[in-house]
C-alpha cells in the first residue's frame, strides 16, 4: 500500500527534518489534515548532526522572537514525545578581556533573566581547567540530544495519525499538486522543507535569495575524566557569530584581537562550543566553510585544528575522538528563506545554522500566512 496520502490532505510538508516536523506538528495542533513526504529512511540531515542547543539567547530581533516561542515548543513536545530537553542554559566562557567586554555589554542590555556574569571560580564549578577570566550562564537555553529528539518528534506525529511517506522524493510541484516518485499527491497548501536541497530541487528560488550551503565538521569526543557539564558550552569564538553578541559595540574589538592571536581559527569559521550526549560523549565542535557543493575530501587539519583547540578548553593533554561527522545547512544573509514558489506553496528554509532553535517558532508564522493571506 503506498504510504502517500489517497485523498487531498490541507497541508503537505516536505522534507521531516525539524524545519519540516516544526510546520506538521502546528498544522497538526491547528486541527488541519496534514501530511510529510521524506525523501530519506529517517531524518538524515542537518536536523540530527547538530550539538542539540537551542541556542535561545545569543539570537537578536526576529530569530530571538522565534527561539522564545521555539523553547516553548521543545519543552511541550519533549513531554507528549518523551524525550529529554534539558533545561540547563549555556555556559559561555570567557578567556580574553575582549570576551568578557562583550559579555559585560550583553548582560547590560538583556537583564539578569536572560544573562548572569559569571567570575571565574564560577565558571571552573562547571568546566575545570579552561583558565577562564569568567562567563556568563544563560538560563533560557536548552539542550536536546537531536537524534533521539527529532525521530522522537517523528513518531510522536505518526502516532496522531499524521502520516509521513518516507523513502519518498518530491520531484515537482506546482498549486494543489505535487509529484513525488511514489505517485501524486493533492494538497490545498505545501511548504518545503528541504534545507539546504532547495537549491537542487528549486535552483531559481535558492539562487534569487543568494542561498549557498555551508559545511561544518563535528566531532563526537570522549569526556576527558569523566566530565559533566549539564549546559550547553559557548567560548568566545561563538561571540563572533550570533546577532545577540556579534551586534555589541565590542565584538568589533573582540575579532580584531583573534585576528592578530589566532587568523586560523577565523578562516576556518570556527565556532568551538560543545554540548554532551545523555551518555557522556561531547559533540565539539566546528568549522563552517561555503560553497554550493562542497568537495567530498575531508581536511584532516581542520580536525586536528578543532582538537588543538578543543583540548585547550578542556584543559587535556589530548582528546579521543569516537565518531567524526560533516553536516551542511543552507546559508543566506538573511538568515530565513520563505518564499512563495506558485500559489498555495511556500519555500522555508532556516539559512543560518540556527534551525533547531527558532524553528518551532518560525512555523506559526509560516502557517499564518499561507493560510490567511494566500
Ligand atoms: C553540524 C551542524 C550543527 C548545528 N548546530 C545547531 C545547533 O546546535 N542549534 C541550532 O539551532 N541549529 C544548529 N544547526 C542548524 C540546524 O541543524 C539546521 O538549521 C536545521 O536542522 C535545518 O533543518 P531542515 O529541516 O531545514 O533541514 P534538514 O534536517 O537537512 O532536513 C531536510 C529534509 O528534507 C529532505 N529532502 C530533501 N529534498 C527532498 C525531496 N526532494 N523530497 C523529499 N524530501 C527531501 C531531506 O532528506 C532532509 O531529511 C546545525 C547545523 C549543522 C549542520
Amino acid at each position: 500500500m503506498s504510504p502517500l496520502p489517497a485523498t487531498p490532505v490541507d497541508l503537505l510538508v516536505v522534507g521531516a527534518g525539524v524545519v519540516g516536523l516544526a510546520h506538521a506538528v502546528e498544522a497538526h495542533l491547528r486541527g488541519l489534515r496534514v501530511a510529510v513526504v521524506e525523501r530519506d529512511a529517517f531524518a538524515a540531515g542537518a536536523s540530527i548532526r547538530n550539538f542539540g542547543h537551542i541556542c535561545v539567547t545569543a539570537q537578536d530581533g526576529d530569530a530571538l522572537r522565534y527561539a522564545l516561542a521555539g523553547r516553548e515548543r521543545w519543552l511541550w513536545l519533549a513531554a507528549k514525545a518523551g524525550f529529554d530537553a534539558a533545561e540547563a542554559g549555556t555556559l559561555v566562557v570567557a578567556r580574553r578581556p575582549e570576551e568578557m567586554a562583550v559579555l559585560e555589554e550583553f548582560a547590560a542590555v538583556r537583564g539578569v533573566e536572560q544573562v548572569r556574569l559569571l567570575d571565574a571560580a564560577a565558571v571552573a564549578r562547571h568546566l575545570p581547567g579552561p583558565e577562564a577570566l569568567g562567563g556568563a550562564h544563560l538560563p533560557l537555553d536548552l539542550r536536546l540530544d537531536s537524534p533521539t529528539a527529532v525521530p522522537a518528534v517523528a513518531g510522536w506525529l505518526a502516532g496522531q495519525g499524521v502520516p509521513i511517506a518516507w523513502r519518498t522524493s518530491v520531484l515537482s510541484v506546482e498549486p494543489g499538486l505535487v509529484r513525488t516518485s511514489r505517485g501524486d499527491v493533492r494538497a490545498a497548501r505545501t511548504v518545503l522543507a528541504v534545507g539546504h536541497d532547495l537549491d537542487r530541487l528549486l535552483p531559481d528560488v535558492a539562487e534569487a535569495a543568494g542561498m549557498t550551503r555551508c559545511l561544518l565538521r563535528m566531532l563526537e569526543v570522549a569526556p576527558p575524566d569523566g566530565l559533566r557539564v549539564a549546559p550547553g558550552v559557548l567560548t568566545g569564538l561563538s561571540l563572533l557569530r550570533y546577532g545577540g553578541f556579534a551586534g555589541r559595540p565590542s565584538a568589533e574589538g573582540l575579532r580584531d584581537a583573534v585576528a592578530a592571536e589566532a587568523p586560523e581559527l577565523l578562516d576556518a569559521g570556527m565556532n568551538l562550543m560543545f554540548t554532551q550526549r545523555p551518555g557522556g560523549a561531547i559533540v565539539l565542535g566546528d568549522t563552517h566553510h561555503y560553497s554550493p557543493t562542497h568537495a567530498p575530501f575531508d581536511d584532516e587539519a581542520m580536525a586536528e585544528l578543532l582538537l588543538r583547540e578543543g583540548a585547550r578548553l578542556f584543559g587535556a593533554p589530548s582528546l579521543r575522538v569516537l565518531r567524526r561527522w560533516r553536516g551542511q545547512y543552507a546559508s543566506s544573509a538573511a538568515g530565513v528563506l520563505d518564499a512563495a514558489v506558485a500559489d498555495g506553496v511556500r519555500a522555508v528554509s532556516v539559512t543560518s545554522g540556527i534551525g533547531m532553535t527558532i524553528a518551532h517558532g518560525l512555523a506559526p508564522a509560516v502557517l499564518d500566512s499561507l493560510f490567511w493571506h494566500s
